[in-house]
């Protein structure tokens, strides 16, 4: 187990900058998940840690050893990919045991140890295979042994179940999960599925063109996004944004959305000034067709016209307008008389964004 630290960490390919300014720590034991959209550095970050690509600027430590300088091979860490890269001339059995024959383990050490492996990734029947008599997710279980028989400091995965269909992912997922709760070794893990992201992490940091917009827990992310971009990525129903103002009237603050004027909640009160313009942020499941789904004291009422609806199955979206712009909300009840009614946004779960600086304005 080991504790990691990113110090400073730039990275630049010729004059692009893909790594603007990284300073994090994964804690010992911790399972960190570096959480972003395509070509953000997450694999450029990762591969600086391994060895893998040079360090433009800053400092790498593991349990506070400096590893600029040190090996690939010389820094214990192990590493799954998405392409498995598995060797497809040996058996499963060879591939686990390839880092510890490399090693100069005995015979009976190497076979406790992949058995040990292939039993806590069900691989037991399997050993005599090559890799090419496997399912996706079996080559990619494959992998996964094949790192930690070599009982690394660190694990790192790029984009693991990238390749599997929605269902293997699901039960890929518990089991990484499930091996991190049994084995505790510090685990960096990265995915632009914030899914996986919300599943897997003790910490999410989430970086958008080389920079860290937001560091937290899943919950903390989830509900308290500190910009636009990071209350947009995360959630399986994009949070609805829509146009609206501050405006001062009597010395008290509103949210002008149209013709509704939305008391302002006392924890944007701080950070309000008259005329900001905003977005309001607002999740489908937090916009509910009847007012008794919310505490009084937090409702607010929304004149809206239903435009759409769209059956998930369990769930309904329902495509409305309010104030001349797109609402979506996330209902279980498909009652609707007419296609005019009143939603209700629950005032505890909006969020404000400058529109300048799309920074929140909560506090
Ligand atoms: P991610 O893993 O978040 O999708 P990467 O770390 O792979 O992103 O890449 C970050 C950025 O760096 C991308 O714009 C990518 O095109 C660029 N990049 C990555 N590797 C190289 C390279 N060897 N040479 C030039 N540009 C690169
Ligand atoms: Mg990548």
């Amino acid at each position: 187990m080991a504790r990691v630290e990113f110090r400073n960490i730039k990275k630049s390919f010729g004059d692009v900058d893909v790594v603007k300014q990284f300073n994090f720590i994964v804690e010992d034991g911790e399972f960190v998940v570096f959480l972003g959209p395509s070509g953000c550095g997450k694999s450029t970050t990762l591969r600086m840690l391994a060895g893998l690509e040079t360090i433009t600027a800053g400092e790498i430590f593991i349990d506070d050893k400096l590893m600029n300088k040190v090996d690939a091979k010389d820094r214990d860490l192990a590493m799954v990919f998405q392409s498995y890269a598995l060797y497809p001339h040996m058996t499963v059995y060879e591939n686990i045991a390839f880092a510890l024959k490399l090693k100069g383990f005995s015979k009976p050490a190497i076979d406790a140890e992949v058995q040990k492996a292939a039993s806590m990734l069900e691989l037991t029947p399997l050993l005599d295979r090559k890799p090419k008599e496997l399912s996706g997710g079996q080559r990619q279980r494959v992998a996964m042994g094949r790192a930690m028989v070599r009982t690394p400091k660190v694990f790192l995965f790029d984009e693991p179940l990238s390749n599997l269909d929605a269902k293997l992912r699901g039960l890929m997922r518990e089991e990484i999960k499930q091996l991190h709760k049994e084995l505790k070794t510090t685990t960096i893990y990265v995915t632009h599925d914030q899914i996986e992201a919300m599943t897997l992490a003790d910490r999410i940091v989430i970086l958008k063109d080389g920079y860290v917009a937001q560091v937290g827990t899943p919950t903390e992310v989830f509900q308290r996004p500190t910009s636009k971009f990071v209350a947009q990525f995360i959630g399986s129903q994009a949070m609805n944004m829509l146009d609206a103002t501050l405006i001062k009237q009597e010395d008290e603050y509103f949210i002008a959305l149209g013709d509704t004027h939305i008391p302002l909640p006392e924890r944007f009160k701080a950070r309000a000034s008259r005329n900001l313009a905003l977005h309001l942020g607002i999740r489908p499941t937090d916009v509910h067709l009847r007012a008794e789904q919310i505490d009084h004291d937090r409702i607010m009422p929304i004149p809206a016209t239903i435009k759409d609806k769209e059956l998930l199955g369990a769930s309904i979206l329902l495509k409305t307008e309010v104030a001349g712009q797109e609402l979506i909300a996330e209902t279980h009840t498909a009652e609707l008389e007419s296609d005019h009614a009143t939603l209700y946004l629950d005032l505890d779960a909006i969020h404000l964004f400058d529109v300048l600086s799309e920074k929140s304005l909560a506090s």
